[in-house]
């Protein structure tokens, strides 16, 4: 049986190759040093120019962060509403919290590229846990935005309609210029409309250069589109030559489960997967108003796992089988807000044999009925669930689902996903390979922005496709 994991490192490259500065300290954040010696080492390497990025980013984000002598003075502009007449050397993006949490984690994952992108500061809104989920990211300097930030009050009343938002600004102004403005309110949620998605053309950026202050909400990942912009094109190819490593990347350098969280995670991982010689992760995620498990939903997680391989077949004719040599054994993870699908495949290799003679082990960490937003033990769950997900061999998915894409970016896992049921019925194929580890853009632009008119957004670039789960989404492979 194979050893914990956490009594000694499996490979000694604690910092991800470059990816994370080593200017923490241990505890105040365990995992982030502690992750490298729960999981395999990644085939993906972080290019020297990305670490070379991030240490640049890290400086910058000490000299202008919160309470710094540039924030202040902008922050001050912005309290008495003063138009800025001078460029300021330290502009800043607002990332708010809003949605689910995978959805969260993949907007702050864009924001933080986009801040990268364009040298802005990225702090964040703490909605109602954000200091309770992650550590902070950065040496030094805090990424939360202070709670005395001006206007923090406001956030929940932007939307396409107000005066300070990019799209309705464009709409309205007649010259390109915003430099008058404090602060612009980027609305890039799924319902943005044609003025909004003006962001992802390289003329209109210029729109937003000189605004001090950016307060960004989104539910989206919206990086693919990135890439078909010629004015960071150069550039997101310096920092990621394999294009389908960007949130593997991101997401391992700046979302470190805080310690209580580690916890969860770790007492998990040991107690149930660390000595199984395969962990299969199996994501459901129902996108149905009533209450499971459903019958062709249970069908569809059977036929992927026994059609790829993933799990073995049982015998039914068999009440006993005896096997000579060493049995392997599988663990299955699977996490749902139901118990249903797991009682149902726990109990169908207890009651048979399989005819592998592999012992096949099934857990689900929770099960918490419904999506829930104020309850602290429950995102911690959520988390903990998405985080262990990424620590699997192999990993099932579920079309559309945010939460299986965190999972398999971090984990670098090109995952089965589920097809999206119609009319109550299991897809044939239940399931299809994904073609990269990257997670998909919901609602990218369709825009050709030098000619003005639509396009195909998926057919430009061979590295930005369009997804398996969406027809209509993007994604880079
Ligand atoms: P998405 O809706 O699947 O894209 O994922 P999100 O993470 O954005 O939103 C779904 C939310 O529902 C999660 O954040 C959790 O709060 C909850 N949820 C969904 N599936 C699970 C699950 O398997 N386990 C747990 N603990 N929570 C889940």
């Amino acid at each position: 049986k194979k050893k914990l994991h956490s009594s000694g490192l499996e490979h000694d490259d604690r910092l991800l190759g470059g990816l994370l500065s080593s200017q923490f300290d241990d505890d105040s954040c365990l995992s982030r040093y502690q992750a490298a010696s729960y999981r395999k080492e990644s085939p993906y390497r972080p290019s020297s120019y990305l670490t070379s990025r991030l240490r640049r980013y890290e400086a910058l984000h000490k000299r202008c962060g919160p309470y710094t002598e540039p924030y202040n003075r902008t922050v001050a502009n912005l309290r008495s509403g003063k138009k800025t007449e001078e460029d300021s050397d330290c502009n800043y993006l607002v990332w708010v919290s809003f949605s689910g949490l995978g959805n969260r984690i993949l907007t702050l994952a864009s924001a933080f590229l986009y801040a990268l992108l364009t040298d802005r500061v990225l702090l964040i809104d703490r909605g109602v846990d954000m200091p309770d989920l992650f550590c902070e990211p950065f040496p030094e300097v805090s990424w939360l935005l202070p709670l005395d930030f001006p206007i923090t009050d406001q956030f929940n009343s932007f939307n396409q309609e107000s005066a300070e938002c990019f799209g309705n600004m464009l709409k309205l102004s007649t010259n390109s210029s915003s430099s008058l403005s404090p602060y612009v309110y980027l609305h890039l949620v799924h319902d943005y409309n044609d003025h909004d998605k003006l962001f992802f053309c390289d003329q209109d950026q210029s729109f937003l250069q000189k605004v001090p202050w950016v307060i960004m909400k989104s539910d989206n990942y919206f990086i693919p589109s990135l890439f078909l912009m010629p004015s960071f094109e150069q550039e997101l190819l310096a920092l990621f030559p394999e294009k389908q490593t960007v949130f593997h990347f991101l997401g391992r350098y700046l979302f470190f489960p805080t310690n209580p969280i580690w916890g969860l995670i770790t007492r998990y991982y040991e107690a149930y997967l660390a000595q199984a010689d395969e962990r299969i992760g199996i994501q459901v995620r129902v996108f149905d108003t009533r209450v499971g498990p459903f019958e062709y939903v249970l069908d569809q997680i059977l036929a992927c796992s026994l059609d790829n391989s993933l799990l073995p077949e049982i015998n039914p004719n068999k009440s006993f089988v005896t096997y000579p040599g060493n049995q392997k054994s599988k663990a299955v993870l699977l996490t749902s807000l139901s118990s249903g699908y797991f009682e149902k495949i726990r109990d169908m290799y207890w009651e048979h044999p399989t005819v592998t003679g592999e012992v096949i082990e099934v857990f689900q960490p929770s099960h918490e009925g419904y999506q829930q937003t104020e309850k602290k033990m429950h995102h911690r769950k959520a988390w903990a669930e998405i985080y262990l997900l990424s620590l699997t061999d192999k990993l099932i998915t579920s079309s559309w689902s945010t939460f299986g894409y965190v999972a398999q970016s971090l984990g670098g896992l090109k995952p089965w996903i589920l097809y999206k049921p119609e009319n109550e019925t299991t897809p044939n194929p239940a399931c299809t390979r994904a073609m990269s580890i990257e997670p998909c853009f919901h609602a990218p632009p369709f825009f050709d922005c030098r000619k003005r008119t639509g396009t195909d957004t998926g057919a430009v670039v061979p590295h930005v496709r369009h997804c398996e789960d969406m027809g209509w989404g993007l994604k880079l492979v």
